[in-house]
């Protein structure tokens, strides 16, 4: 199959993936080893055993975990470890502090209240989280706190590492891997695979050992940090197929030069496009500058009326999934690891063009 137009691929998630991981993933469905495809092997087999292996160095290796944790790769989305983050480690006389910084850090708020006491210390949702809280006091006695780290729907991202006297629980869903991180900070990351890091289908998890702990009360099995640590992320069958895709994108992360490297690559796609929305009359930000997110940037047209116009100039140069959360509206450009620098400046080009014709 030959693709005529080159088509830049914004999408929010399930989100771009290198061509050449797409290759790869293709072959390994066809052939994976000795004439068998990856969808049709145990998961217990030496085979799967080494991508696991294979995948779990990686996570190790690119984040530069400490000793001391342990990496998982599980089922049921982020979403599940809104429930799963507070059952194992929320205790049952005990509170959790929680910041709302937007659309899914409500969601894990709402699912913690599920399970016991919880102290929204900090929020942005008084302007439409556009912002990120600054200055707040983190609670000593709070059993963890639960944070964010970048906004997907509203695009605003946390610059900054707070120092927490608490346990830090992080949602990294939508940029893990784009910049460095100090994981030394946190108690429990975890992440969907489907923004930055691979397919949909698996979420990762680094947990520190010495976090996990007896919540005071019974937890079901398969929502067991202890249960999935123990068993290797094999207590049930994990997903073979995107655990797989996962660690062929790793492994292009780090061919390309790791973290650090796409980190700098990130930070340039950004500035270059905010810089447009910042210059460019009929295009507006809408998020704090100082709070900008670097994975997806959101912005409004100036003439909303133009709309119709732009849509259309947009998906004549082969730019998707540009348009913006259903609750928000406006667009959201997302520049995951994956996108080209190339892919920013062709939506650039058509925002200039626009100005020409319309502005
Ligand atoms: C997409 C997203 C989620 C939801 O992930 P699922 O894997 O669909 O459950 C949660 N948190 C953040 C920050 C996200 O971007």
């Amino acid at each position: 199959m030959v693709l005529t137009k080159k088509i830049h691929n914004f999408s929010a998630g399930p989100a771009i993936l290198p061509q050449e991981v797409l290759k790869e993933a293709a072959e390994g469905i066809l052939d994976f080893t000795k004439g068998l495809s990856i969808l049709e092997i145990s998961h217990r087999s030496k085979e799967f055993e080494a991508v696991l292996e294979e995948a779990k160095s990686l996570v190790k290796e690119l984040l530069g975990v400490p000793d001391g944790y342990s990496i998982l790769f599980l089922h049921g989305g982020a979403r599940l470890q809104f429930v799963m983050a507070p059952l194992n480690q929320l205790t049952v006389n005990g509170y959790a502090a929680y910041v709302n910084t937007g659309t899914w850090a409500t969601g894990a708020i709402k699912e913690a209240k599920i399970i016991g006491k919880v102290n929204v210390i900090a929020s942005s949702e008084d302007k439409k989280f556009t912002y990120i809280p600054k200055g707040f006091t983190i609670p000593a006695d709070a059993d963890y706190l639960h944070l964010t780290s970048n906004n997907t729907v509203y695009g605003t991202q946390y610059r900054q590492l707070l120092e927490s006297p608490v346990p830090v629980i992080c949602d990294m869903s939508s940029d893990i891997m784009s910049r460095k991180i100090n994981v030394s900070k946190f108690a429990l990351i975890y992440a969907g695979a489907q923004k930055n890091m691979g397919p949909a289908g698996t979420t990762l998890v680094i947990i520190k050992n010495d976090f996990i702990k007896d919540p005071g009360r019974t937890v079901p099995t398969m929502m067991s940090y202890k249960i999935h640590v123990e068993n290797n992320s094999l207590y049930n069958t994990p997903s073979v197929y995107a655990i797989f895709v996962c660690m062929l994108t790793m492994r292009w992360l780090k061919k390309v030069g790791g973290v650090e490297y796409i980190e700098k690559k990130n930070r340039e796609k950004a500035d270059y496009l905010y810089a447009e929305v910042d210059r460019n009359p009929l295009f507006r930000g809408v998020t704090v500058k100082e709070d900008r997110s670097v994975m997806n940037a959101t912005f409004v047209l100036s003439k909303p009326e133009l709309e119709t116009t732009f849509n259309q100039m947009a998906s004549e140069a082969g730019l998707s999934g540009i348009k913006g959360h259903r609750s928000v509206g406006g667009y959201r450009a997302s520049l995951y690891n994956a996108l080209p620098f190339e892919s920013v400046k062709a939506l650039v080009e058509v925002m200039q063009e626009f100005e020409r014709k319309k502005g």
